[in-house]
């Protein structure tokens, strides 16, 4: 098999990447290593950029989500037991998010790719790079059995945190910056109608709660909790009470509660490697950083990377020209490291770390008040969350 962009991992980044270049006329394949039902079901992020959601309507991708996705003009800082609204919109000029959760946007990538007659081989084992620092690479995988292997001119290793692109970059060729965090959040699905218009971002004593949505009937929540439980140790009135206690007001607002149908504990990491290419192969999402989910950024940052990855390569198959290539890595990385911050500060500013640093939690106290308190801190807050211009 021949293509001219090979594209391993249909996560948001493989996929779109896949829809920029096949508007863009270039000829792709995408390799997945799980199946179609598997990679539309797997439940993750739920927050899209004013620029994503631009990119997926740009690219014919957004007529559902936008018709189902929910648009939020500002979120919700609770701390002391009161509301402080941001207004996104008015603090950056009618910017917005929308909430569309990904499992969503994945399938109408892939419902869009097929009825395109792109392909995504899905089921794909043994996935290998090679030959990535010449100009003819090529990715080596199994499929039904047998062994095959696609020749490409480029590679783009869009395969998440635990793909085998970002480790056929040479170690020595390579560095990595990590971050652990001392907690993770479990978040649960629930049926149940909204509690709340927008996004609420609570800090408390007890640990961090975020409320946010599904549909007019499924709401998504999340607890601050030890990265290392296990979802024995979180019977559901476990979770609500804990709910009720961080997100408690003084003001008779009500937590509406519901069936938990779905619980997961997600493990917190900031994670960024340089550089994000290496000869032919391009590294796009997850495969190159990490950020914890509080500044919701992971997708967003995914779509970023491949829209400069997109115009790079339509530069290239116009005329030749490698330089937007040769600078992928650079132009990407400005981004990232904006975003890693972001995502660092608000993780800091709005978790628990030690049970016992009655100094942090006075400074937390004072950052949230700066930051709903004044037009300043509370515009670059929103600036970040909808997401700073592309160029
Ligand atoms: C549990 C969880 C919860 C999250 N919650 C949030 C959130 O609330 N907010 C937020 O902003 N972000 C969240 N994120 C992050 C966000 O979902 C990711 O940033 C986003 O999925 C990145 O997209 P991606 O395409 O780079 O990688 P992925 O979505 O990871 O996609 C990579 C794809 O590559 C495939 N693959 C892997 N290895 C191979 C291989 N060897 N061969 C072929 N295919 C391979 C995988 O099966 C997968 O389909 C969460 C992430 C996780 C894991």
């Amino acid at each position: 098999m021949r293509t001219q962009v090979g594209i391993v991992g249909a996560g948001p980044a493989g996929l779109l990447l896949a829809r920029l270049l096949q508007r863009a006329g270039i000829d792709t394949v995408v390799l997945e290593s799980r199946s179609r039902e598997e990679i539309e079901a797997t439940i993750r992020a739920g927050v899209l950029e004013q620029g994503t959601v631009d990119m997926l309507n740009e690219c014919g991708v957004g007529a559902r989500m936008m018709r189902e996705g929910a648009l939020h003009r500002g979120i919700e800082l609770r701390f002391g037991g009161r509301a402080h609204r941001i207004d996104l919109a008015a603090l950056t000029g009618g910017r917005a998010i929308m909430v569309y959760a990904q499992h969503e946007v994945i399938k109408d990538l892939v419902a869009a790719r097929l009825e395109s007659g792109g392909r995504i081989l899905f089921g794909v084992e043994g996935v290998s790079l090679q030959d990535v620092d010449t100009r003819a690479p090529s990715i080596h995988f199994r499929r039904n059995g047998g062994a095959e292997r696609l020749e490409c001119d480029f590679i783009a290793g869009c395969d998440g945190f635990h793909g085998v692109s970002r480790p056929t970059i040479p170690s020595r060729l390579r560095r990595e910056f990590v971050r652990s965090y001392p907690f993770g959040w479990l978040g649960i699905l629930v049926e149940a109608p909204p509690s709340s218009d927008e996004l609420v971002y609570a800090w408390h004593e007890r640990g961090f709660a975020l409320v946010s949505t599904r549909s007019p009937q499924i709401q998504r929540l999340y607890v601050q909790c030890d990265p290392q439980d296990v979802l024995e140790q979180w019977p559901d009135e476990r979770i609500w009470t804990e709910l009720r206690a961080r997100l408690a007001t003084t003001d008779g607002w009500k937590l509406r509660e519901g069936r938990i149908f779905q619980k997961g504990v997600v493990a917190m990491r900031s994670f960024v490697v340089e550089p994000m290419q290496h000869g032919r192969l391009f590294l796009a999402g997850d495969a190159a950083h990490i950020v914890p989910p509080t500044g919701a950024k992971g997708l967003n940052l995914a779509a970023a990377d491949v829209r400069v990855l997109a115009r790079a390569l339509a530069a290239f198959y116009r005329s030749g020209d490698e330089a937007p290539l040769a600078a992928y890595s650079a132009v990407a990385l400005r981004r990232v490291w904006r975003a890693e911050h972001f995502s660092w500060w608000m993780t800091s500013m709005l978790h628990r770390f030690h049970d016992d640093d009655a100094f942090s939690l006075r400074l937390q106290r004072a950052q949230l008040e700066y930051v709903a308190g004044s037009r300043a801190a509370s515009t670059s807050l929103a600036e970040n969350y909808v997401g700073l211009p592309w160029d």
